[in-house]
């Protein structure tokens, strides 16, 4: 099937659209209402479940729209449960990720305790979204970037992304907590739909979660981020650093070019101007590339006097064969900035966790987790020693 071919979603719609197009077909004003109610709450599998509405009214929008929502290829759920990675399908047959991370409350229950509701086993469940299949950036430790860029998601299939994993949550008495735009792709290179895709998931007639439990993560495109800091929301926004100086961020971030990292440091200070809302910058930890303690200071100068936080990340090594460093020099990189009064944390991983970056679809050999291979249309080197992922049980059976 064509991209030309596929209708637009309803979940490409903001409320206020909703009321256009109800109003187009002549129909009362409440059924608006009526229409969003049913699609960002009951989860309806297609228009004809919208039984609110009158069948004449359904096959009028159903002439226009369609209720494409993502269709679930393969779901891996961690060795702790906590993180499920969803290869979702979009209409056109785009195949991208989607994780569920959940955290689980803390301290652990103790055994003898009465079981505890969803919400409590759960406090938080944060839903990664993608907003490109591929992405043009390529960061040579990126999985997505060295698969090259496919196309734009568009916002009706940035919000399928959630309703899918929502509607999965609702079978465990659960929902979505949070959103962070950290999965496949650069949100602000596809700016107009990450923002349209923010202001659907936010508004209280539509999906309704609050501004500020979103982040949207970018690689350091400033005129995005100017833009971003204008438009009135309350979005949280993680800035992916990777480097103090430009040789070495040109290195790992090929397409940097442009803007200098004290261009960047100076646009999320901007950012914090105009929103409130204080920026995090997120720097993959590689052996040998970015984690010497020289490295660390550098960062240090760099930073001082912003108000932010560093999540350092241990990378994920892909096929570009970088590797983490040796834990005792993860702390240590962590100590020259903490030391020097920079907020900062690792972002724990342990064996069986497979949160720490989405967007990398890469195999895991104790989890399964989706291989590249299997979700790029791209031809890309095949893969040997990888167990398949397994396929997708039905939503209740996937813990
Ligand atoms: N394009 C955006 C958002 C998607 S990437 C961005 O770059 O910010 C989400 C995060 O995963 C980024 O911080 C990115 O640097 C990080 N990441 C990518 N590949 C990784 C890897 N192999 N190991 C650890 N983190 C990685
Ligand atoms: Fe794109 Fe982000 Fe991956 Fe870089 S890290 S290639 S910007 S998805």
């Amino acid at each position: 099937m064509s991209a030309l071919a596929v209708p637009r979603s309803l979940y490409d719609l903001l409320p206020a659209e909703v009321d256009e197009l109800v109003a187009e077909l002549g129909l009362p004003k409440f059924r608006a209402n009526q229409l969003l109610q049913a699609l960002y709450h009951e989860f309806p599998a297609s228009l004809a479940d919208v039984r609110q509405l009158p069948l004449d009214a359904r096959a009028a929008i159903s002439e226009r729209y369609a209720l494409a929502s993502a269709s679930e290829v393969r779901s891996v759920v961690s060795d702790d449960g906590n993180t499920t990675k969803l290869l979702l399908r979009m209409a056109d047959g785009t195949l991208i990720e989607t994780v569920l991370m959940q955290y689980p409350a803390s301290p652990p229950a103790p055994l003898h305790t009465v079981e505890k509701g969803a919400s409590e086993r759960h406090p938080r469940s944060t839903v990664c979204v993608s907003t490109q299949a591929g992405c043009a950036m390529g960061c040579v430790f990126c999985a997505t970037g060295q698969m090259g860029f496919e196309r734009n998601l568009n916002a009706g299939e940035i919000v399928a992304q959630v309703m899918h994993v929502a509607k999965l949550l609702k079978t465990r008495g659960e929902h979505v907590t949070n959103i962070v735009f950290m999965g496949m792709g650069e949100p602000l290179a596809n700016y107009a739909e990450t923002v349209r895709a923010v202001r659907i998931l936010t508004d209280p007639r539509a999906f309704g979660l609050g501004q500020r439990h979103i982040t949207i993560s970018t690689v350091g495109i400033v005129r995005g981020i100017d833009r971003l800091a204008a438009e009135g929301l309350q979005v949280g926004l993680a800035i992916s650093l990777h480097a103090p100086n430009e040789a070495l961020r040109q290195r790992l971030v090929p397409t940097a070019g442009p803007h200098s990292v004290q261009e960047i440091v100076s646009a999320a200070k901007r950012y914090f101007k105009a929103t409130g809302r204080r920026v995090s910058f997120e720097y993959a930890l590689i052996a040998g590339e970015n984690d010497s303690s020289e490295t660390a200071r550098e960062l240090v100068k760099l930073l001082r006097g912003t108000p932010t936080h560093v999540n350092l990340i241990p990378v994920n090594p892909t096929a570009g064969g970088y590797q983490r460093p040796a834990r005792p020099n993860v702390l240590a990189f962590e100590k020259v900035l903490l030391d020097a009064g920079i907020n900062c944390t690792v972002r724990v991983e342990k064996g069986s966790e497979i949160s720490a970056a989405c967007g990398q679809l890469r195999t895991d050999e104790r989890n399964a987790i989706i291989s590249l291979d299997e979700i790029s249309s791209l031809p890309v080197a095949p893969r040997h020693g990888h167990r398949q992922a397994r396929p997708s049980p039905a939503p209740s059976q996937s813990r």
